[in-house]
């Protein structure tokens, strides 16, 4: 039997990734789909809160995949758990520490999987580069995470608002690679937080970690995107990420990498943790983005409209 999954959120990443990353996967089947207002035409039911949707068919759901902004998740992930629903995360997976904290202990409490889905980690490059740093001593790290905010979130509100993460949205995914892959913790020793003077989240940020180690967040870049993360280590080798984690280069020279894709390979993943019955929840990213605001300091910068 397919794992009968609705998506709750019906927006950009649900329609670029998660339709069909779930149609091609028959370990899944798509079963209902939570929209507050924009229509949605799949062929299966669709309606306007995941607690409407769950009064009416949590009997014929087995997981969700919540792909709303951050700040609703709490609520939703409570609500499918109550129903016995295992619970899958679009990254970032809560907006505080203290909600993704919750979502684990309700998970723990109703038995059911909870996976914090970091797509970025499932990138083709990533695999190939933690295990060329296993066991070695980091020297540098060197993260630059630029693009154009106008062409990856058009008109999303949510975005600038408190809760939204601002470039730390993007940035997530940069400092998600980098605790996979480095053999060592990461600390936030301070940050820069350019935040336009009539918004309430950076438009750009930098970040200083312990050991020198700095990462360069910007949205105002828009010729194309510029996603890399170089590292350094004390015998001499130097391992870097492009394209987001999708190409890897060891000493220079090219690897070749493969991977199902970022969504096929969460979704691959997903299902071993729902029929073994078990969670995978990674906090770290966050916990960074959360020292990074705590240890930030404000810099205002000129006003962003669409
Ligand atoms: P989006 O286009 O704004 O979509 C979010 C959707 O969630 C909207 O359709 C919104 O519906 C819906 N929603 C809001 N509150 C809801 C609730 N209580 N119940 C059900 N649906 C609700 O945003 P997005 O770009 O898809 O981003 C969503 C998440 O995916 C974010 O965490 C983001 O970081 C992540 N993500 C985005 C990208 C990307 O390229 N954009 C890539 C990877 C991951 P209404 O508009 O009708 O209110």
């Amino acid at each position: 039997m397919p794992i009968r999954i609705a998506i709750v959120g019906y927006g950009k990443i649900a329609k670029d990734q998660h339709l069909p990353a779930i149609a091609a996967d028959p370990r899944f089947e798509l079963a209902a789909i939570v929209s507050p207002r924009a229509p949605a035409d799949e062929g299966v039911p669709v309606f306007p809160t995941a607690t409407a949707m769950l009064a009416e068919m949590a009997w014929g759901l087995d997981a969700v995949a919540i792909c709303t902004p951050p700040t609703v998740r709490l609520e939703v992930a409570a609500a499918a758990f109550g129903a016995g629903l295992a619970v899958m995360l679009e990254k970032p997976p809560a907006p505080t520490l203290g909600e993704i904290e919750e979502m684990e202990r309700l998970g723990r409490e109703a038995r059911r999987t909870l996976f914090t889905a970091w797509h970025s980690q499932h990138a083709a490059g990533v695999a190939g580069a933690r295990a060329a740093l296993a066991g070695k001593t980091v020297r540098s790290l060197r993260i630059c995470w630029h693009e154009d905010v106008r062409k990856w979130h058009p008109g999303q509100e949510w975005i600038w608002a408190p809760g939204g993460f601002g470039v730390f949205d993007p940035g997530i995914n940069a400092l998600s690679i980098a605790t996979r892959i480095l053999p060592m913790r990461l600390f936030v020793r301070g940050a820069t937080l350019a935040i336009p003077a009539n918004r309430q989240t950076p438009i750009a940020a930098r970040v200083a970690f312990a050991g020198g180690f700095e990462a360069d967040l910007d949205w105002r870049y828009s010729d194309g995107e510029r996603w890399t993360i170089r590292i350094e280590t004390d015998d001499g080798r130097t391992v870097e990420l492009l394209d987001g984690g999708a190409r890897l280069s060891l000493d220079g020279a090219r690897q070749d990498v493969d991977s199902a894709g970022e969504y096929p390979s969460l979704y691959a993943r997903f299902a071993e943790l729902v029929e073994a019955g078990a969670s995978e929840v990674d906090k770290e990213p966050l916990r960074l983005v959360a020292d990074a605001f705590l240890a930030g300091g404000r810099q205002s910068v000129e006003p962003f409209d669409w």
